[in-house]
């Protein structure tokens, strides 16, 4: 058995074993992990009090991903609801449908009674704020939101400078590898932009026969790549494990247009191998594992990769 979480999703983390060490579904066990992630209103780019898009408005991202059946289930831009990754879950498990985006998604999550949430807090809502006023010209302030939000759109940044989003890959004891992500994705991003959490294959995918992978950092890279997907498909073709990450690092090294910035890739192979790697990271990079020989999880750091 074997979990795997990034630091932003810490907090979930002794939840996810203790459900893992119990023999629970691994798919479960990663979905209940990130559900208190989202709860946590100390992690501004998951679930509540996290960033809002340009509007002041949180839209919420999530996926997961069971690597037995390949059945996967993802919402992007979801307002009102307290745990993204349990409604991607139950997109999973009652539609023919993989992804449900804005309405639609609020419309589902309505139907099968999902808890909502009022997300944004005084917190998110002030730092929106100060984030505008910092920001917009006389005229736009006056205007806004009837402004060209195209002009303003490319300085969306995170104030905290730790862009995030929680992402969990598991082995269960049946060795059914899992994934799952959840994000309020870039702060002051577009209204409608999802970024490759929602997107299976560019931020996470799992396969229990070769591997997982999950992303974080700039989904606008991993999308174009098709970096999660890709890391298992060089499993598939028999690539070590590391060797894989680093392929599928190079691959995003070659792009060099758009929106280019830091990408973190997490993956593990189906014999309980992992590997974190970060690449172009400006900043050291933790993340959580643990194993059934260890007695708890374990901090470490990712190995960092400069393609420049
Ligand atoms: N990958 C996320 C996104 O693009 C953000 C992040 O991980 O920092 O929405």
């Amino acid at each position: 058995m074997l979990l795997i979480a990034n630091y932003e999703g810490r907090s979930g983390v002794p939840t996810a074993v203790e459900l893992l060490k119990a023999n629970t579904n691994g798919l479960r066990a990663v979905i209940e992990g990130i559900k208190i992630v989202e709860d946590d209103i100390n992690i501004h780019s998951v679930g509540q009090s996290s960033w809002p898009n340009i509007l002041g408005e949180l839209q919420l991202d999530a996926a997961v991903m069971d690597g037995n059946t390949r059945r996967t289930g993802a919402v992007g831009a979801l307002r009102g609801y307290q745990h993204p990754v349990e409604v991607a879950y139950e997109v999973m498990l009652r539609l023919d449908h993989e992804l449900l985006v804005g309405e639609g998604a609020e419309r589902f999550a309505e139907e099968i009674g999902a808890s909502k949430n009022k997300n944004e807090t005084d917190y998110s809502i002030q730092s929106w704020k100060k984030h505008l006023e910092s920001i917009l010209t006389e005229e736009q302030r006056k205007l806004f939101p009837n402004i060209n939000l195209m002009e303003i759109k490319t300085i969306a940044r995170d104030p905290e400078k730790s862009f995030d989003t929680t992402v969990y890959l598991s082995m269960d004891h049946t060795g059914r590898l899992s994934s799952a992500t959840s994000t309020s994705g870039w702060p002051w991003k577009y209204p409608g932009r999802l970024g490759d959490s929602p997107i299976i294959g560019a931020g996470s995918y799992a396969d229990s026969r070769y591997g997982a992978c999950a992303c974080t950092g700039v989904g606008e890279m991993t999308i174009r790549a098709g970096t999660a997907r890709i890391v298992v498909l060089y499993l598939k073709m028999g690539y070590g494990l590391k060797d894989a990450v680093l392929e599928a690092a190079k691959d995003l090294a070659g792009l060099r247009t758009g929106f280019i910035g830091e990408v973190t890739i997490h993956a593990i192979n189906f014999t309980g191998e992992y590997f974190v790697l970060g690449v172009n990271s400006s900043r050291p990079i933790k993340y959580l594992i643990w194993k059934d020989s260890m007695p708890s999880p374990d901090i470490r750091d990712a190995e960092i990769y400069e393609t420049k």
